[in-house]
């Protein structure tokens, strides 16, 4: 994006004519984070036990305000948001049926996010980028309406993983916005060591891999997540690059100790693609 387009986005988005925030007569409560483990692009437009696990979350869950979404399909260097201007989706994958590229999903943009997020990110580049399939490939499932205003928080890709956990603790203001977080990529990703079919069975180095992330999880040892690299000794086999396990980290930072905490989904898919989904939720 030139500066000067730059500017007649920030224009654009500042000008009012951004879908603006909702007003609320009732107090907001805190929204939910999730990790969703979305693997397969395929899940868009499947029925299975994991695309049914989604829609019976979204139907129990509170609408949201907005949505933020931080993807494993974008890793721009340096803080990045999305305010998509129409709803061109991206179908950021190759070798797939042509049926997914029909897929479609017209959310608005959350640009009124804009100035809370500016705060917290500094400093801030704004895109007219649309969602990616680590976005709607879940989002179909789990708000098939389309009607929340979605952004996307790209992953920094300059930064550590604890630097990531800290990010994801900046996020903590936006869920008591009423804005749901939602960090999408996978407990275990290396393609290279996927099998077929999609049921093959669960290699050892992945299920031991998905079970210290959940014990860590259910004990809420966030540190054991932020220093898996010394403390794991299958992650890079988990993550030959540690773009699908970082957004579990967002989801870490943004949690609450009161939050109920829950597994939404768990299962194997291709005998090392762990779907383990998670849920934060404000009991209160
Ligand atoms: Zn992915």
């Amino acid at each position: 994006m030139t500066r000067k387009e730059f500017l007649r986005l920030l224009t654009f988005v500042l000008g009012g004519l951004a879908m603006p925030l909702p007003a609320t007569s009732h107090p907001v409560h805190r929204a939910p984070a999730l990790f969703a483990g979305h693997g397969s692009p395929m899940n868009a437009i499947e029925t299975n036990a994991f695309t049914h696990s989604l829609r019976e979350l979204g139907k129990s869950l509170e609408k949201p305000k907005a949505i933020l979404v931080v993807s494993a399909h974008w890793t721009p260097p340096y803080f990045g948001v999305s305010v998509h201007q129409n709803s061109d989706l991206k179908y950021d994958f190759f070798g797939f049926p042509k049926a997914l590229e029909e897929v479609q999903y017209p959310a608005g943009n959350a640009a009124f996010l804009l100035p809370t997020l500016n705060k917290l990110f500094t400093p801030l580049q704004v895109k007219d980028r649309g969602l990616d399939h680590g976005a709607w490939s879940v989002l179909v499932h789990l708000f098939p309406d389309a009607d929340i205003p979605v952004m996307q928080l790209g992953i920094h890709r300059g930064l550590s993983l604890r630097e990531h956990f800290e990010v994801g603790k900046r996020l903590k203001a936006l869920r008591e916005q009423g804005v749901m977080i939602i960090g999408s990529g996978n407990i275990t990703h290396n393609l290279q060591e996927a099998r077929m079919p999609k049921e093959a069975p669960a290699v050892k180095w992945a299920v031991d891999f998905d079970d210290y992330v959940k014990k860590a999880i259910i004990e809420r040892d966030f540190e054991a997540l932020i220093d898996v690299e010394n403390r794991n000794r299958y992650t890079r086999l988990a993550h030959p690059t540690l773009e699908h396990y970082i957004p579990l980290l967002y989801v870490a930072g943004a949690s609450f100790d009161d939050d109920e905490n829950r597994f939404v989904y768990e299962g194997m898919e291709h005998g090392s693609l762990s779907m383990r989904s998670w849920l934060l939720q404000s009991i209160l």
